[in-house]
């Protein structure tokens, strides 16, 4: 295999795998369906290989779009004008892919694609009717140009490829037209991934996974917040999240930096005895011996339950969970500091609070950028740094998807601009969240009115607990939630096998 040395990455770079081209560029050029998408997380922005990302980084496209090195989607960017969201690489002023000569497979695919059967048990190939000039192609034509994409796609280089990252495979679409099943990548990919069909976690999949949680009762008022899907889902911009049914048990895995894990135990009725067994004998088949393997967001009551399998059992960060009538009447002194703040800010301020609207992303995009800079100014620790960085994709799906993730949301305005915007999720009808809050942090008081507000709003829809999630180990977060006074801290641990020596 001969190698190219790229000066701008210094790095060592495959040259890319070249695809046949079916549709002419012409064609390409005026047509608006290809690098544009409607949301953020949307399944089928592009996947790039740890090679295709060396590639994409050598002609200019950003690191930080490429949440993965090893391999991932990239993190779409906002239309400068408009609601949707562009591939990174995609120059909307000529319409035109900056790295189209090392563009990747998914897209050198395409219209072809790759994609799961309707009960996951094959891999198709396929043509997208969503491309308009495939609908004009004569049939013969089409199959003559999958009959030598499918040649090349048994070729070592291309099969390694696709069953080393099996993102390449979408889920099945009824808009794609079956050209052919490929057998051997089913075969290839089953050996590598295991036998039961493992999904990417798509908003489709949210209906599943929330009646998993109420069938297993492990979703209950004083239960950790992540016992909800857009607890993780909001992060499926920069974790891959992924899930498998092992034994009948719905089963989270996410893909990291480091390796695979489990955001959740196996999540179903009956014993996790076996489930969780498979479900570590697959991690420890796609880390390794990596000590990344590991199952999070353990509850206390399963902890015996583990211990007695085996499992080492590491506490960590708790959720704080409030009673929601005291965070709505602030009463006594034990809240005199945030009553007064509160008090300071309808004194000073001439506001309004509306319920989030999908037009308000724009301004909720502009306030969460200020309020960075904000926090920024004020000094970050290293890991308050990291997670500040990490925000933008998450808050980006929860402007996007919030009626979807049925994510309640308000926003504060002054003098016509948003100065603050705050989103959260019921986990029961006793219970509610708070995912997010953005204020701007020079309007003294905004931030615990906003609080305030929220939990009198849930109050009057029954909440009796509100749930403010962990600290996330940081002192200054962990200072203020301790000055609400919470009712309970909810445990939470981290179960890994128990390595030999
Ligand atoms: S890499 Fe290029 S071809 Fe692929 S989606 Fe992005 S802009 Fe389009």
């Amino acid at each position: 295999m001969s190698f190219y040395t790229d000066n701008l990455v210094g790095a060592s770079v495959t040259p890319p795998i070249a695809l046949p081209q079916l549709v002419p560029s012409r064609i390409c050029l005026q047509c608006d369906v290809c690098c544009r998408f409607p949301d953020p997380d949307s399944a089928l922005r592009p996947y790039f290989t740890e090679n295709e990302i060396t590639r994409a980084l050598a002609g200019g496209v950003e690191g930080t779009v490429f949440p993965n090195r090893r391999g991932s989607q990239v993190i779409l960017v906002p239309e400068l004008h408009g609601d949707g969201y562009l591939c990174p690489a995609f120059n909307a002023a000529t319409s035109t892919c900056r790295i189209y000569e090392q563009r990747p497979l998914d897209c050198q695919l395409y219209p072809l694609a790759l994609m799961w059967g309707e009960s996951h048990d094959q891999i198709l190939l396929g043509w997208d009717t969503k491309c308009p000039f495939m609908r004009e192609e004569i049939p013969g034509e089409i199959q003559r140009h999958a009959d030598r994409v499918m040649a090349l796609l048994d070729q070592p280089g291309i099969h390694d490829q696709v069953v080393a990252h099996p993102r390449l495979i979408g889920r099945f679409q009824e808009d794609v037209v079956v050209l052919a099943p490929l057998p051997r990548l089913t075969e290839a990919v089953a050996g590598q991934w295991g036998p039961a069909p493992l999904h990417r976690l798509t908003l489709d999949d949210i209906p599943r996974m929330t009646t998993a949680l109420d069938r297993s009762g492990w979703s209950r008022a004083q239960s950790l917040a992540a016992y909800s899907p857009v607890y993780h889902y909001m992060w499926n911009g920069l974790l891959a999240y992924w899930w498998m049914e092992i034994r009948g048990i719905f089963c989270l895995f996410a893909q990291s930096l480091d390796g695979w894990f489990m955001p959740l135990p196996p999540i179903g009725v009956g014993s996790i005895d076996a489930p969780m067994s498979d479900a570590m004998g697959l991690l420890r088949r796609w880390n390794g011996d990596s000590p990344v393997s590991r199952v999070e967001n353990v509850p206390a009551q399963l902890v015996p339950e583990l211990e007695r399998l085996g499992y080492r059992l590491t506490p960590k960060e708790p959720d704080y969970l409030y009673r929601a009538m005291d965070l709505a009447a602030l009463a006594g002194d034990r809240y005199k500091s945030q009553r007064a703040l509160c008090n300071r800010f309808e004194r000073e301020q001439s506001f309004e609070v509306a319920p989030y609207q999908a037009g308000d992303r724009q301004d909720c995009r502009a306030l969460l950028r200020d309020w960075s800079r904000q926090k920024q100014a004020e000094g970050l620790e290293a890991f308050g740094a990291m997670l500040l960085a990490d925000a933008a994709p998450a808050h980006e799906v929860i402007w996007s998807q919030a009626s979807a993730l049925r994510v309640t949301g308000r926003v504060v305005r002054t003098h016509g601009r948003i100065c603050a915007y705050t989103f959260g999720y019921w986990l029961t009808s006793a219970t509610f969240c708070v995912l997010l809050e953005v204020t701007d942090r020079t309007l003294s008081g905004l931030a615990q009115y906003l609080f305030r507000e929220t939990c009198r709003t849930a109050v009057a829809e029954g909440a009796e607990y509100i749930n403010t999630m962990d600290d996330a180990g940081l002192p200054g977060l962990c200072a203020s939630k301790q000055a609400y006074h919470p009712a309970m801290l909810i445990s939470n641990f981290v179960a890994s096998p128990v390595r030999e020596s």
